[in-house]
This record gives C-alpha cells, sequence and structure tokens, in this order.
C-alpha cells in the first residue's frame, strides 16, 4: 500500500529563548559597593531548515513532532556574557514548502537557490545590568529580559521540481518512457506497481538544453482506492509547467484511453478545486504508447484521441522502438521554451516574526474616552518599573523596547498620527516620528 509515502507532516518548531541579563555588583575587598557588573545573556537558537540532497521524502518528520532549539544561558557576574544557544538545523529534500499552520501562508520554499533558510530567529540575549549605569542610578538593580521563543506549527509540503509531469494508469509505460528519455532508472514491471516517490529524469535534448521529467505513478492506484492519494502525489506536479497524459494506444490492458485521459482530468479538476491550484490551465499534450504493439490501429487512435481533445497535440509513440519520441521531445521542448519565465518558485506570504511577534506579545493597545491611546500588559509595566525614562540612557532603551516589541508598528496599525497621546501606566507622551 502506499501509505507509507510521506510527502507531508505537519510539526511544531521553537526558537530558544535568549538568556536574560544578568543582575549583579562587582564585590571587591574593602569596596563595599561595586559598580554593576552583570553580563549579558546568550541569544537563543533559530530554527533552520537546509536541503539534504540525500533526501526524497519527509519520512523523518512523521513521527517525532516537535523541534526545538536550545535557549540562551543567562548572563553571568563579573561581566561574562552567558552561551549562545545552538541553532536546530531542520533537514528537508529540495523542494519541500514550509507552510504556516495557523494561516495556511508559504514561509520559505527549500528549493532552487535557496538552500538553507532561517526560519524562526532565536530571542536575544537580554543586556546586563552593566550597561545601565547613569549618573543618577550607579546601582541598577534592572537588567533586559532575553527575547522570547517563538513557537509555531508548520506543515512540510514536498513538491518535487520538475519541468513535465507524467500522467497516466498503472502500466501504460511512464516508468518505460522516462528510462528510456533519462538518466532516471526507475522500475519497469509489467504488473502494477507502486513506487513511493516520485521519479526523476533529466532529459537532454539535442540542442544541448534539458528539462526535469517527474514519473508521478501512485496517482491513479491511490485515488482508485479511494483513499484520497491521488491528491497526495498530485502535489508533485504542481511547480511542472506542462503535462503529459501517457495511455495506452494497444489497449494492451483493454482499457480506453479517452475515458483514461477524462478521468485524470477530473482528478486534476478536483485537486484544483480544493487546492486553488491551476493544474488544469497547465499546457497538456496527450502520448498514446505502445504503438510498436498496435501499427494497424495508430491512425484510428489518433483521430480519436484528437477529435475528443482538440486543443492538445497527440502523438503516437513506443517507448520501447523508440517510434515518435523526437517529435514528442520537440513539442515538450517548444512548450518549455513559451513558459520559460513561469516561475516554479513559491514566494514567501508571511513573515513569520513579524506575524507571530506581534501576536505573542503580552500587551493590548486600546483607545481611550479622549481619543488617546491605552498600552498595557505585563511586560510594560515590568519595563516601566526598571526604566528610568528620564535619563537619556533610560529614554533610549524605552524607545528601542517600544520599536522591538512591535508597540511602535501597532499603534501605527491603529491610525495613530503625529501628536497624538499615549498612556502607558502612569506615563503620558506625545507620539512624534
Ligand atoms: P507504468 O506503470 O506506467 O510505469 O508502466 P511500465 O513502464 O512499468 O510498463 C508496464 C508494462 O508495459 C511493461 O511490461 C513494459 O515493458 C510495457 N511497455 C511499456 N512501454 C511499452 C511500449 O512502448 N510497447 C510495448 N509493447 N510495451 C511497453
Ligand atoms: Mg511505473
Amino acid at each position: 500500500m502506499a501509505t507509507h509515502f510521506a510527502d507531508r507532516a505537519r510539526i511544531f518548531i521553537k526558537s530558544g529563548k535568549g538568556g536574560d541579563g544578568h543582575i549583579s555588583f562587582r564585590r571587591e575587598k574593602y569596596v563595599p559597593n561595586g559598580g554593576p557588573d552583570g553580563g549579558d545573556g546568550g541569544r537563543g537558537g533559530d530554527i533552520i531548515f537546509a536541503i539534504d540532497p540525500g533526501m526524497n521524502n519527509l519520512s523523518d518528520y512523521r513521527h517525532r513532532r516537535k523541534f526545538a532549539a536550545t535557549p540562551g544561558e543567562e548572563g553571568k557576574k563579573k561581566k561574562c556574557h552567558g552561551k549562545d544557544g545552538e541553532d536546530l538545523i531542520l533537514k528537508v529534500p529540495e523542494g519541500t514548502v514550509v507552510k504556516d499552520a495557523q494561516t495556511g501562508k508559504v514561509i520559505a520554499d527549500l528549493s532552487g537557490e535557496n538552500r538553507k533558510q532561517v526560519i524562526l530567529k532565536g530571542g536575544r540575549g537580554g543586556l546586563g545590568n552593566m550597561h545601565f549605569a547613569t549618573s543618577r542610578m550607579q546601582a541598577p538593580k534592572y537588567a533586559q529580559p532575553g527575547g522570547e521563543a517563538i513557537e509555531i506549527e508548520v506543515i512540510l509540503e514536498l513538491k518535487v521540481l520538475c519541468d513535465v509531469g507524467l500522467l497516466g494508469f498503472p502500466n501504460v509505460g511512464k516508468s518505460t518512457l522516462l528510462s528510456r528519455l533519462s538518466n532516471a532508472k526507475p522500475e519497469i514491471a509489467n504488473y502494477h506497481f507502486t513506487t513511493l516517490h516520485p521519479i526523476l529524469g533529466v532529459v537532454d535534448l539535442p540542442d544541448g538544453n534539458g528539462f526535469v521529467m517527474a514519473d508521478i505513478p501512485g496517482l491513479i492506484e491511490g485515488a482508485a482506492e479511494g483513499v484520497g492519494l491521488g491528491h497526495e502525489f498530485l502535489r508533485h506536479i504542481e511547480r511542472s509547467k506542462v503535462l503529459v497524459h501517457l495511455v495506452d494506444g494497444a489497449s494492451v490492458e483493454g482499457r480506453d484511453p479517452v475515458e483514461d485521459i477524462r478521468t485524470i482530468d477530473a482528478e486534476l479538476q478536483r485537486y484544483s478545486e480544493s487546492y486553488s491550484e491551476k493544474l488544469l490551465q497547465k499546457p497538456q499534450i496527450i502520448a498514446a504508447n505502445k504503438m510498436d504493439a498496435n501499427p494497424a490501429g495508430k491512425e484510428e487512435i489518433l483521430s480519436r484521441l484528437q477529435e475528443a481533445f482538440p486543443e492538445r497535440k497527440v502523438f503516437a509513440i513506443s517507448a520501447v522502438s523508440g517510434e515518435g519520441l523526437d517529435a514528442l521531445l520537440a513539442e515538450i521542448s517548444s512548450v518549455l521554451a513559451s513558459h520559460k519565465e513561469d516561475s516554479q518558485i513559491y514566494e514567501p506570504e508571511i513573515d513569520v516574526r513579524e506575524y507571530y511577534g506581534l501576536q505573542q506579545d503580552s500587551y493590548t493597545v486600546e483607545r481611550g474616552e479622549e481619543g488617546e491611546y491605552i498600552v498595557e500588559g505585563p511586560k510594560i509595566e515590568k519595563m516601566l518599573g526598571y526604566t528610568n525614562i528620564d535619563s537619556e540612557k533610560g529614554f533610549l532603551f524605552f524607545q528601542k523596547f517600544l520599536r522591538e516589541q512591535g508597540i511602535l508598528k501597532k499603534l501605527e496599525a491603529l491610525g495613530i498620527e503625529e501628536g497624538d497621546t499615549v498612556r502607558m501606566y502612569g506615563l503620558e507622551f506625545d507620539y512624534y516620528k
């Protein structure tokens, strides 16, 4: 059964929290009250995704569901820096698209030139109290907390990179065709054989160009069993630029080629509706295979197919004898040439750091009765408690805090204008950029 096919997974990933800054004071002989010497916390580890060329599925992520980078260490006395957390590198096969599970939006596409990407930044290390001494505050009992960890659930989807997707019922000769045209060595069998991975082959053209063709064997086997596997496999041709429908032109197993194409079309249609992908809009070519076994029926097959699908090009081929393959390749390469600019890469749709950075902050922003903006939350209260806003350093820190916590962005999103009043607990100030 094809149920072990792993081209999709849902996992939780968590970056490391930044280490807190330390609060301590120098202790020297004969000096009763030394200055602050609390060191900075280490930064938390990142969650990084990287392509491993040796991988071709996501089975590593089927059993384990939680992945976390390590937190940064707290700062230490004597101005010692806490150790940075370790990054966690998650290896994935090329073509893996990472989506945010909550919004369904693309975070990253690990393919092409994008071999490695930081998905979640670790929290920054907090500054130790050694940074907060001022002329007015010589013994600051404040150190900056480390940046928060971020935890999100992501969906990993493997969508292989291919130019040409090969579609067809079992035994029509997909594997034979791929092995004939390309460097791939797929298993060829005269029984219904379900390969668990899409098989990619590089086809070299006489003009020096080439393309990647994918045999997606599980399509109809799974779909026919009604277990929805058809869709699992169709994901792999989302990136392709042209689809080649392969049918058995000799009806060796009694299949009707026109019916077969209609069935596959219906499956593409269903997929397109469920996933809003434009699979059906991709150019399609029909190849009637095994014509060596049915030379007399060639014209009839060609005209039936052409009549049923007037908008598609139809070719009579034999993957075994090689008949018709040059014409088929010429058509494929001309379609590819006219779709050169189509991107196969999924652009990021969400910046998790921004999106979740805002969501995770424990503060609220509301409009007061006089139109002022009221910012509240335990974190803010805590920060105001230990920051001396009257000092230059404290004020700079305060500004930075507002920016880093996303509070300024949030205020702007709510439509704040220059001169509007912002209130945070006991503090009131006018907003200026
Ligand atoms: P797949 O299931 O679509 O991958 O089909 P295979 O490539 O495994 O082929 C199924 C059977 O059809 C094998 O026995 C092949 O030898 C046979 N076959 C494939 N192509 C041709 C062809 O062009 N002519 C003939 N006569 N047999 C073929
Ligand atoms: Mg096969």
